[in-house]
């Protein structure tokens, strides 16, 4: 049997999906788990796995070290730590949030005398505990309480401190989520063009897979490098003006095809403002200059 004796004492507010699952991977790890959540009956999967079930969160907190928040939204963390003594705890918030929630949070867990790390989990919770699945939990917050707990923290997934910024984690967390979102943009528009045609999606997924790899990480690390040097046109082979141009084929594509274009016509209608503020200016750039225009720039 695991020595508990030595291992960190946690305590976790919130036993939806994602609390559950990283309730059970501490608690697999050997580590005292104190729970707590607002609908009592959730506890009792993990109490039965040898958690204790706390009777509200001031009773969880003070049972623990390190104390773990996985709730819906940022006001369920205000609403279950409304007036919990905090001082001398070490606070880490898994909730998902925005960079200026976070910072916010931060500062009202400071003031009530505890340390406090922000988090963005970069999982689903089957990939909770099972390190070979490769989720990981962007952190940023306090250096030394990301120092101390790290081992703890990697129990449920891989950790990866984003900086002392507290709102750090967040940004980093939706940056990723909204770049994904623009891939399943992409990937829904491309399954659409073939949708009434003989083709088998099963078919177009590996050339997508494929495509979208090698296309976005050459994307991804040529326009970090553009926008680092601010140098938008060495060695650019497919240029602005050119792409542009090319734009008729794709919307007429989807007009015979019987498909709406409306996930890829803005990206479209950025290249085109782009290219009308300045032709000259312009035209021979990177796509990487259309991240100027939505930064207002
Ligand atoms: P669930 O909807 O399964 O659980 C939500 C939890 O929040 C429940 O414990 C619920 O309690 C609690 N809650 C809601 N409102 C309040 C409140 N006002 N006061 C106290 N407790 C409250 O969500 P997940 O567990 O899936 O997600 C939790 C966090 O993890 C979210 O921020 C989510 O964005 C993040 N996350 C989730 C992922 C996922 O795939 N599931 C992936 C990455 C991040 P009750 O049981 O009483 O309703």
């Amino acid at each position: 049997m695991t020595d508990t004796r030595t291992k960190t004492r946690v305590c976790l507010l919130g036993l939806g999906a994602m609390g559950t699952a990283l309730g059970r991977a501490w608690l697999a790890a050997g580590h005292p788990l104190t729970v707590w959540n607002r609908t009592p009956a959730k506890a009792g999967a993990l109490a039965a796995e040898g958690a204790s079930a706390a009777a509200d969160p001031a009773a969880a907190v003070a049972a623990a070290d390190l104390v773990v928040l996985c709730l819906l939204d940022d006001s369920s963390v205000e609403q279950a730590l409304d007036g919990v003594d905090l001082t001398g705890k070490d606070l880490v918030n898994l909730t998902t949030g925005t960079p200026a929630e976070g910072r916010a949070r931060a500062a009202w867990a400071q003031a009530r005398g505890a340390r406090f790390l922000d988090g963005g989990i970069m999982a689903v919770p089957p990939m909770i505990g099972v390190p070979e699945a490769g989720g990981y939990v962007f952190y940023s917050g306090s250096p030394e309480l990301f120092a101390e707990h790290r081992e703890v923290l990697e129990v449920p997934a891989g950790a990866r401190f984003t900086g002392a910024d507290p709102g750090f984690a967040a940004l980093h967390d939706v940056a990723l989520l909204s770049a994904m979102y623009g891939l399943f943009a992409g990937i829904s528009h491309a399954y659409a063009l073939i949708r009434a045609e003989d083709i088998a999606p099963k078919d177009l997924a590996p050339l997508l897979t494929e495509w979208l790899g090698a296309m976005g990480a050459r994307f991804a690390a040529g326009a970090a490098e553009r926008l680092e040097s601010g140098d938008l046109t060495t060695g650019v082979v497919s240029d602005l003006a050119m792409q542009a141009a090319g734009t008729g084929t794709f919307l007429r594509t989807a007009e015979e095809q019987g498909v709406s274009a409306e996930l890829i016509r803005p990206y479209f209608e950025l290249m085109r403002r782009r290219l009308a503020a300045g032709p000259a200016e312009h035209g021979g750039e990177d796509t990487a200059g259309l991240i100027d225009l939505l930064v207002g720039r």
